[in-house]
């Protein structure tokens, strides 16, 4: 039987001492065809150097079993806020941090970086959306790699940018650089932000006529704890949430989206064995009632 053609992975560690050799690792024991790791802490901006990362015997463990490392993305720490610009210090540090990282995701031989657009903490939204913009444009102009950015869609929470497909598609059409940006959807960001994810033909439609599908380069796949439109962004483990195992089953499906990577980013409930069983059942096709508890 020939496997289906699924892209499907998660969130996964980096971890001294085997750092990006034990993410694939992990990648390959977890029965994923697809990851996403930070390249350091999410929540400050000190790098460890590449050359410290065992990145080579990692990429020879990939190419050994013929893992698409073009379905390997990096997700930028969340403390980079492009949108806000009112400390003019703390600008450039994002903008100097974003072209750094953006060596390193080449460093890694891959080519997608996801962002998050950020927080217009002491601006208007339109200032914000401005902001990222330039922000973008800033770190593109003094960049030499090829790769590209996936801004992710956010539930709006608090000031955050990026709330809907026209935040999103304002940034790109103010960026000089379109053809190196282009999108990540959170399922569980999409329901949270008040899109109806049940109804994945009328997204995809929506998508279509704003960005094109060709821009789609990330899908995250994860349940919500809260109600669609709650604004709150809280994962939740595949089955356990609002969205539920029927409709992220259907994401997975999808012809349309097929060459699109799939991350679950849900709760690790004790052990992230938790994604095995997750990827399993959503490769099958087959709900496990109740599966978490034999985690918890
Ligand atoms: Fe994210
Ligand atoms: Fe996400
Ligand atoms: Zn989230």
């Amino acid at each position: 039987m020939a496997a289906k053609r699924l892209f499907l992975g998660s969130h996964l560690p980096m971890r001294a001492p085997d750092s990006y050799l034990g993410t694939c690792h992990l990648a390959l024991e977890y029965g994923e065809t697809a990851f996403m790791f930070y390249t350091g802490a999410p929540q400050n901006t000190r790098r460890v150097p590449l050359s410290r990362l065992k990145i080579k015997e990692g990429r020879s463990f990939l190419a050994d079993h013929a893992f698409p490392e073009s379905k390997i993305v990096v997700h930028a720490p969340y403390i980079v806020n492009l949108a806000a610009r009112s400390d003019p210090l703390s600008a450039e540090a994002a903008v100097s941090f974003l072209v750094d990282e953006f060596r390193r995701v080449a460093g890694f031989g891959l080519t997608t970086l996801v962002l998050h657009p950020g927080s217009a903490t002491g601006e208007t939204p339109q200032e914000g959306i401005r902001n990222v913009a330039r922000g973008l444009d800033e770190v593109l102009e003094r960049d030499g790699t090829n790769v590209r950015i996936a801004l992710e869609t956010m539930a709006g929470k608090g000031h955050e940018i990026g709330r809907n497909f026209k935040e999103i598609a304002q940034i790109i059409s103010l960026s000089k650089n379109q053809g190196r940006i282009g999108v990540c959807l959170d399922t569980c960001h999409l329901n949270d932000a008040g899109e109806d994810v049940k109804d994945l033909d009328g997204l995809l439609t929506s998508f279509e006529e704003t960005f094109g599908l060709r821009k789609l380069l990330v899908i995250h796949l994860n349940d919500s704890k809260n109600q669609r439109g709650s604004h709150k962004d809280r994962h939740e483990n595949i089955g356990y949430g609002t969205i539920g195992f029927s409709t992220l089953e259907k994401w997975v499906g999808d012809p349309r989206l097929a060459d699109v990577p799939k991350i679950l980013e849900t709760p690790p409930a004790n052990s992230i064995q938790t994604y095995k069983k997750e990827i399993a059942m959503l490769r099958s096709g087959i709900y496990d009632p109740k599966w978490r508890d034999r985690f918890l």
